[in-house]
């Protein structure tokens, strides 16, 4: 008897290893954000393209094509490469900064962390047996050990515009060439209007798909916008704009993970044109015209007012819940000329609330717009990274920031 069930066991075991049990059969499928192998979306802003990603001790970024760590415990921030008689970023020779284990010559400096992996993007090339030259993007991972480097997915076609990993897959918002946007030297550019997400299986174990059409949107819906995306639990999130009749419209996508489903959630919202959208404590929160903040369920309902900032901060008129970090909302404060609608002027003053909606006005080191949530310990700041800017962290105890790394 006790033989027979050795046997059943071993045959089990052997089954998962044929089949490899499929990694979806591990992944909690709670309506809610799971750490680990969910989308860290408090750590990207997808309108100004600034991705964060941590694993258990570190932080990781990547730029001008290095990727580099913070350190949790000791807060030192550097470039990722072990070699001792390496210059790292500030290697001068291109041939010698390829051979820094911390280049990852990324494109466009985005990076998201997944169930011990981080995931980035890279230019390449290759010629065929022909002599034809392919200009390719390929998806890699790279295990956080340093151990493992993997190619996920490789295009020709398309151009990858963000992505994330989010339950299992590697989603892509990819758009193809416009042949008809060539450039007088030659250049292709690529064209929005013929984005897709494309989905594969994080491992790259499978062929990629398209999971949404987001050109067949931009047939139905008149300058269709896609302001923000959010991934969480069993949804994607879409903050969409779009124009009806000659009016500019503001809604909400709720798109389905699993059957695909699309509903479009906005109809008696009150969203404000330039609403940010957060998901926090199970709820989507976001601004309406004017001064308050509301939040509402996944499909919509239950919609109500949980703070108006004109009764916080007196001398401001625009209120902007960009971001949480899963125990706070950040929401960020500004003033409006109301005379002309556009001209802004960035507060010091920084919003959080508890899940309450208790509030605390925190008076920040810089003019600061919460755009990311990081976790409960810190913001990462940086003013502009193209233009090269310090990295500070700024310690959500005390609001009291410090230079850690100066780019060269
Ligand atoms: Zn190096």
């Amino acid at each position: 008897m006790k033989n027979k069930i050795k046997f059943t066991v071993i045959f089990i075991l052997c089954i998962c290893l044929l089949y490899g049990c499929s990694s979806n059969s591990n992944i909690d499928y709670s309506d809610t954000y799971v750490a680990g192998q969910d989308s860290q979306e408090n750590f990207i802003n997808y309108y100004n393209e600034y991705y964060y990603a941590s694993s258990g001790d570190n932080y990781y970024f990547v730029r001008n094509g290095f990727l580099y760590a913070i350190d949790k415990e000791t807060r030192e921030c550097y470039p990722l490469c072990n070699k001792s008689d390496c210059l790292h970023d500030r290697e001068d020779s291109y041939e010698l900064r390829k051979e820094c284990k911390a280049y990852l010559n990324s494109t466009d400096d985005q990076v998201v962390y997944n169930d011990g992996f981080l995931y980035y993007c890279i230019d390449d090339e290759e010629y065929d047996k022909d002599g034809n030259h392919h200009m390719l993007e390929r998806m890699c991972r790279l295990s956080v050990d340093g151990t493992k480097r993997e190619i996920i997915y490789t295009t020709e076609d398309y151009t990858i515009c963000n992505f994330r990993v989010h339950r299992g897959y590697l989603y892509m918002e990819a758009a193809k060439f416009a042949a008809d946007e060539e450039d007088p030297n030659g250049e292709k550019s690529a064209s929005l209007d013929k984005a897709e997400l494309l989905r594969v299986a994080s491992d790259g174990q499978d062929k990629a798909e398209v999971f949404l059409p987001y050109n067949e949107y931009r047939k139905k819906y008149k300058y269709f916008d896609i302001r923000e995306t959010k991934f969480y639990g069993n949804h994607l999130f879409l903050r969409i704009n779009y124009s009806k009749k000659g009016k500019s419209k503001s809604t909400i996508f709720n798109v389905d993970l699993e059957t695909k489903e699309l509903k479009d959630i906005g109809d008696n919202l009150p969203l404000a044109y330039d609403a940010r959208l957060t998901i926090f404590n199970d709820k989507l929160v976001f601004n309406g015209d004017g001064t308050k903040i509301y939040e509402c369920d996944f499909n919509g309902e239950n919609l109500k007012e949980v703070l108006d900032g004109s009764k916080i901060v007196k001398e401001y008129n625009r209120f902007a819940p960009y971001s949480n970090d899963g125990k706070n909302l950040f929401i960020s404060v500004y003033y409006v000329n109301p005379k002309n609608g556009y001209e802004f002027k960035l507060s010091k003053k920084l919003i959080s609330c508890n899940k309450k909606y208790e509030y605390t006005v925190h008076e920040m080191p810089i003019k600061y717009r919460a755009e990311i949530g990081f976790d409960k310990d810190f913001f990462i700041f940086q003013k502009d990274k193209d233009e090269k800017t310090p990295l500070y962290l700024i310690n959500k105890s005390d609001f009291k920031s410090k230079l850690i790394y100066k780019f060269p």
